[in-house]
């Protein structure tokens, strides 16, 4: 579970106008290049742009509309906030054989560049489907909190370019009690599905939402699970070192479609297309030393 010193970012949808600042703060901050030039991204007919995350966007808004009955305010916005969730419970951690993905000791998962693979366990496994990979250096990237800021005594560039201060950053117990008491206040107001989602979802999301019209308006799932690559990454486990490498090289695909594996949005043989001869390389040398560890024992 969650401690009692962990930070979190809250996030009031009710106060969000949309502005897109906290997309545009975390492009900034974090040096994510966005494409530039004439109609480079296709019009989809939402304000939700880019519709999703990608290698260089580790957050964007989301926009969901439907009509209220209400004439005089015929439709309901659903504003919400993609980005990662920081849990507690995080697949995957579980799943990174190379270490680079961890949790800080505030809760926040954030990750080493440096370790990291490129074989993208980690998106599978996520139950918010998080994680994205970037071809040009062949890495996984998603949101750290501005890990970086926060050690300076700062708080996340979205939260801190936020003016109507529908984002806020502190102490997580804090974050719901300040989500609750704003859940009542908009309850009050007759919004009467408003909740707070985050506090115990995977052990405890580190991302406190308001949520004005219920989770769902907002694409968030009901009791998130992990997914089903965690099962077998966990069946794995007993072996420590040897199963995760072994994952990692290939080598254990057979074992895992036997079970079988599946996976919504991208296949094992999908991500292995990305790797390049020197991830191939390195994922068959973690094998070789986890097996040769192994064996010494
Ligand atoms: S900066 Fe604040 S108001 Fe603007 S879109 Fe982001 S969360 Fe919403
Ligand atoms: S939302 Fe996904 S990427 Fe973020 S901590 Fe949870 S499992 Fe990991
Ligand atoms: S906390 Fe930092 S990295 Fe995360 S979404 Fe906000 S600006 Fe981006």
């Amino acid at each position: 579970m969650a401690k009692p010193n962990d930070v979190a970012i809250y996030f009031d949808s009710s106060l969000c106008t949309g502005c897109k600042g906290c997309q545009v703060a975390c492009k900034q901050w974090n040096e994510l290049p966005a494409p530039l030039g004439h109609n480079v991204t296709e019009f989809s007919g939402s304000l939700q742009s880019p519709m999703d995350l990608n290698g260089d966007t580790r957050l964007i808004q989301t926009f969901h509309e439907e009509e209220s009955g209400n004439k005089f305010q015929p439709i309901n916005w659903a504003i919400g906030r993609r980005s990662c969730m920081h849990c507690t419970d995080a697949a995957c951690v579980e799943v990174c054989s190379s270490h680079a993905l961890f949790h800080d000791k505030n809760g926040i998962v954030n990750f080493d560049t440096e370790k990291c693979n490129g074989c993208q366990y980690c998106r599978t496994a996520c139950p918010f489907d998080v994680p994205r990979f970037r071809p040009g250096d062949h890495k996984i990237d998603k949101c750290t909190a501005c890990m970086d800021r926060l050690e300076k005594g700062g708080i996340p560039a979205c939260v801190k370019t936020c003016q109507p201060e529908a984002l806020r950053f502190g102490n997580r117990d804090e974050m719901i009690a300040k989500a609750k008491a704003r859940v009542e206040v908009l309850k009050a107001k007759g919004f009467s599905k408003a909740e707070v989602y985050g506090e115990t979802e995977m052990g405890g999301l580190h991302v406190i939402y308001v949520c004005k019209h219920g989770h769902e308006a907002y694409g968030l799932p009901t009791n998130p699970q992990k997914k089903a690559v965690y099962d077998s990454h966990k069946l794995f486990r007993p072996l420590g070192g040897i199963a995760a490498a072994a994952t990692v090289a290939g080598l254990a695909l057979s074992w895992i479609s036997a079970r079988k594996y599946h996976r919504d949005d991208l296949t094992i043989d999908e991500a292995k297309k990305t790797w390049t001869p020197e991830q191939q390389a390195k994922a068959d040398a973690e094998l070789k030393a986890a097996l040769e560890e192994k064996e010494e024992k």
